[in-house]
């Protein structure tokens, strides 16, 4: 299962991702993920992305791709993926599309979860996520038992630095400019899948595992 997320800032793909993984047992490639913990760790590539990430702006294309391409060469890729937050640039959807072509696989699919512009700022200036176990949480949706603790691993909750609001607003504005263009060049090569986003994390799991089943 070769399968690329697309969507804006707060349209779940990490929680779908999340669930995605476990049920079709392929890795979780989040090019956010790795950012955050390149910029944990303090590496050259982190201190670099965290200018671009506090900004609520894209890292540049060439990092960006150079990570994804070394992801790739690890063996759990052989079995498929699911990628998260890549490609988000037309760049970088061309530099897939050659990876893919060196690889010789095709993408099954590219989902797009599709959500109102006017819902994405609750959902995102609302989010948290726990420290040790990444397990995403929600203020008012997904609110965690005892405030501020992670029910899963007891690990702390924090908010990104860049889900603050002038951060999101950024993000958004980013999206719609460079991000939102990938819609039509999937869907021109007739590779691209589109669920609404709307409702409960299970509601949007169970739409979007109703459409995987119809591509097969
Ligand atoms: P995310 O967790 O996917 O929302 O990503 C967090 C931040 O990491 C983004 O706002 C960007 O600054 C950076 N980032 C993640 N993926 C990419 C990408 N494909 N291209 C450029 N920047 C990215």
């Amino acid at each position: 299962m070769r399968i690329v997320l697309l969507g804006p800032p707060g349209a779940g793909k990490g929680t779908q991702a999340e669930n995605l993984t476990k049920i079709y047992g392929v890795p979780h490639i989040s090019t956010g993920e790795m950012f955050r913990t390149a910029v944990k760790e303090e590496t050259p590539l982190g201190l670099e992305a965290k200018k671009y990430m506090d900004a609520g702006e894209l890292v540049p294309d060439s990092l960006t791709i150079g990570i994804v391409k070394e992801r790739f060469l690890k063996s759990d890729c052989a079995k498929g993926f699911l990628l998260d937050g890549f490609p988000r640039t037309l760049a970088q959807a061309e530099a897939l599309d050659q990876m893919l072509e060196e690889l010789d696989v095709q993408l099954d699919t590219v989902l797009n979860i599709d959500v109102p512009e006017e819902d994405l700022l609750i959902r995102l200036t609302g989010r948290q996520i726990c420290r040790q176990c990444q397990a995403p949480y929600h203020k008012a949706f997904k609110p965690a038992q005892k405030e501020g603790i992670c029910d899963l691993c007891g690990g702390q909750l924090y908010q990104r630095d860049d889900d603050s609001e002038a951060t999101v607003l950024s993000r958004l504005e980013v999206y719609n400019r460079q991000t939102s263009p990938l819609i039509s060049y999937y869907a021109d090569s007739s590779r691209l899948t589109t669920v609404s986003g709307d409702g409960s994390v299970q509601e949007v799991t169970d739409r979007v595992k109703a459409a995987l089943e119809n591509l097969q």
